[in-house]
């Protein structure tokens, strides 16, 4: 009796972890019928959230086979409860966040990838173009050779045969232009930064897997940065990499100001190590770049004015004769006097009592 139980546990499960069920199919049927795609091979990738296949189409019948990669989302699935942190904030999505509704949910996920990459697409970024989307099937430009062989991610690239040093350093390079494109031309964090979400051919790094990138003005969109920053340079560090330091980065990616092409991008980067190199001559020595690099992992980053400005706590400030010290000290007209109150000095200026903003977006579970 256990075992039968068990069996038929085992059963449940394996059919709700099919991809394919009903719906998915009728949807790719439905796709071969309007020409989107001809022909649906094997999963190029089978991961907990998504499942990647390869196909084919014939745009027209005298041309030739054209590959696609179509991305299948997996509706049964409670992972997704933990992405909502990243749909929260996002005013594109106001309305469709709706908790327990898994298939609702993916198909938020589809649209979002969807969109993204469409931005990042039309930013000029190498990505896969998208080509179709419906409910949680997404259909895209499949990055490949033509016999169907995806390009490697970048952590299976075998960069060392090809260029080594040299060659990591540039696509070292290349990567922050397109983190600073990404974020000043699609307004865009990709917030799932790694050698395992870009794809790599022919000295050119391609970004993928964007649901979960959000708008530059989302509450968490520096954090998000912040880690991005990290796990790529930690990345690109164990290649032997001389990489700069996380806040350099940061600090050349949010930048108003600056280059968002290439070769100014690139030029740009140059003078960042050029300017770091004049202070290590002044000797600051590359053990306190990483403790800098840790003080700044674990910094407090403002992302919205109430977050920068404290109305009680600068008029306290005021009060006590501290308002040249506010940062907007020259918006204030000379003439305004505050009233002087009472209460113990507690506007010191520092960050320390700043939590982590807006944590109730957060999903405990
Ligand atoms: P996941 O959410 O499962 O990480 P990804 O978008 O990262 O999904 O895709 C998983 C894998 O599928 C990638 O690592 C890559 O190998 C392959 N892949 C995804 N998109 C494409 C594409 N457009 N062309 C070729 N391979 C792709
Ligand atoms: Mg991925």
């Amino acid at each position: 009796k256990e075992d039968q139980a068990r069996d038929k546990d085992k059963a449940d499960r394996a059919t709700s972890e099919q991809v394919l069920d009903q719906r998915t199919r009728m949807i790719l049927l439905q796709m071969i019928n309007r020409g989107v795609m001809s022909e649906i091979h094997g999963a190029i990738s089978t991961g907990k959230e998504a499942n990647v296949y390869g196909a084919v189409a014939y745009p027209d019948l005298n041309g030739a086979a054209v590959q696609r990669a179509v991305k299948v989302y997996k509706t049964a699935i409670l992972i997704f409860k933990d992405r909502e942190r990243y749909i929260t904030g996002e005013h594109r999505f106001k309305a469709g966040a709706e908790k327990g509704n898994n298939r609702k949910m993916v198909k938020l996920w589809a649209e979002k990838e969807f969109r993204n990459l469409r931005r990042i697409h039309g930013a000029g970024i190498a990505c896969p173009e998208p080509i179709q989307l419906k409910l949680h099937v997404l259909v895209m430009e499949f990055l490949g050779d033509r016999r169907g062989y995806a390009y490697p991610r970048l952590r299976d690239a075998t960069i060392e045969a090809e260029g080594g040093e040299e060659l990591w350093k540039r696509l070292y390079t290349q990567l922050l232009g397109i983190m600073r494109r990404m974020y000043q031309v699609c307004r865009l964090v990709h917030a799932d930064l790694s050698e395992y979400n870009i794809l790599y051919n022919k000295q050119q790094l391609y970004i993928i897997d964007v649901s979960q990138s959000v708008e530059h003005d989302h509450p968490r969109s520096l954090e998000f940065l912040r880690m991005d920053i990290k796990n790529t340079g930690d990345f690109f560090r164990r290649q032997g990499v001389d990489t700069l330091s996380d806040r350099t980065i940061f600090d050349f990616i949010i930048a108003p100001e600056g280059p968002t092409e290439e070769p100014a991008l690139a030029e740009a980067i140059e003078r960042l190590y050029a300017v770091r190199s004049a202070r290590e001559d002044q000797g600051l020595t590359a053990a306190e770049v990483e403790v800098d690099n840790e003080v700044f992992r674990n910094q407090y980053i403002p992302q919205t004015l109430e977050q920068v400005y404290d109305i009680e706590k600068d008029a306290e400030q005021i009060g006590l004769g501290e308002g040249d010290k506010l940062v907007y000290r020259n918006l204030l007209a000379d003439q305004v006097v505050m009233p002087k109150e009472g209460g113990e000095d507690q506007s010191s200026g520092d960050e320390s009592d700043e939590g982590a903003p807006l944590d109730s977006d957060e999903d405990s579970s």
